[in-house]
Parts: C-alpha cells; structure tokens; sequence
C-alpha cells in the first residue's frame, strides 16, 4: 500500500534489534485518517470473504482492527488479553505467545462468550515479525472451532519468518506494507511486493 510505505519512509526509525518504530501513525499516537485507509484497503483484500467478526491482540492492534471493523459491517472487534484481570471469568480459551518486542511470554485469553464455532474471523495486528503473534490468535480460533477467513498485517518484516511459516501453512495473509530489508545504520527501509 503506497500510502502506508511513504509513511514508514517518512516517520519510521530503525532500532537495534530489527525493531521498527512507528510510533507517530501506528502505535502510540495513531493516524486515523491513515488507518481508514488502511481499513479500506483490507476490505479490498478481503473482499471475497464472509466476516463477521475481527480478532487481534492488545495493545496495538486494537485501533487498526477497531478503524477496519467500520468497513467489514461494523463487526464486533474482539482483542486477545495479555493479562488477566480479577473482572476476567475463568471460562476462557487461552494460549501461550513469545513477545517479540518485550522478549517475554504472555498467556492470551478470550472469554469463551466472545469467540464461537459460528465466528468468521479476520485476523488482524500492526506487525508480523517471527508469527507468534498470528499463531497465538490463530490458536485461540483452533480452540473455539472459529472459522479464520484470513489474517491482515500492516507491517510485515520480510526479513523475518513469519511471514513464510503463515503462508506455507496456507493462511491467507495479507500485508500492506512488506519489508524486505532495513538498516539501523542509515535508516534505509526497502520494501517488496508479491505477486
Ligand atoms: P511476532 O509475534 O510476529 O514475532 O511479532 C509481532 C508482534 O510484535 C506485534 O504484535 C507487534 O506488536 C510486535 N512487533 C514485532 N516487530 C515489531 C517492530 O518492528 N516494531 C513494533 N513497533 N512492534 C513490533
């Protein structure tokens, strides 16, 4: 997506670690004239597919898949939690995911109520790094019988495998904005695009 690329031109910086840092659009202040775009042009990608409902997970996925849900129906948004907090009941599906950011393990949950034999869902986060993220999601969806439609990234990072195990497995993963390389020295960020 070539507004979404000449952004990350424009605003991203590259950290050590292959970290990516978009915080003036995406993850800390948020674009939202951006993200109806990038809303739109999920529906565009998706646009075959029965959804009725978006999963993703806090905290920064939650606003890209609130904005795109206004495109799909105004579907109910669903976020997987990171914590589990006292108001949470223990009828949950749940799993454990890597945090590529934070180098820790989170257990995700759903409450059971929220995520059903009878969901079509659409995936959706800010970035695809090494895919424990999307794993994560898509095994909550395993645990409830939800069926996944497919999965939409923002940012993915070629470079990195996530992308490749997704794909292999045969999830329909969709990306605006693929990263072939980037480079903490100069700042240079090189993008793709699959046929
Ligand atoms: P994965 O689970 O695919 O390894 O990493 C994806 C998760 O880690 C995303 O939910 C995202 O929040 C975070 N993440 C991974 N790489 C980056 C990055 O380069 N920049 C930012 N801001 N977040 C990232």
């Amino acid at each position: 997506m070539h507004l979404l690329e000449e952004r990350i031109k424009k605003d991203g910086r590259v950290l050590s670690g292959n970290v990516l840092k978009v915080d003036n659009f995406l993850n800390h202040q948020c674009d939202t004239l951006l993200q109806d775009k990038m809303g739109e042009e999920f529906r565009r990608l998706f646009s075959g597919k029965q959804i009725n409902k978006i999963l993703t997970i806090e905290s920064s996925g939650i606003g890209i898949a609130c904005v795109a849900a206004r495109f799909f129906n105004f579907c109910p948004v669903v976020f997987a939690k990171k914590t589990k907090t006292s108001n949470m009941s223990d009828n949950l599906y749940q799993t454990n995911v890597h945090s590529y950011t934070h180098n820790m393990e989170n257990i995700i949950s759903v409450e059971k109520g929220f995520l059903t034999e009878s969901d079509n869902v659409l995936i959706i986060d800010d970035f695809l790094a090494n895919g424990c993220a999307i794993e994560g999601l898509l095994e909550l969806c395993r645990q409830a019988n939800a069926k996944v439609q497919g999965v939409g990234v923002c940012i993915e990072k070629g470079f990195q495998d996530g992308g490749k195990k997704l794909r292999a497995k045969h999830v329909d993963l969709k990306s605006l904005a693929i990263i072939k390389s980037m480079d903490e020295t100069n700042g240079t960020i090189v993008f793709e695009h699959l046929n």
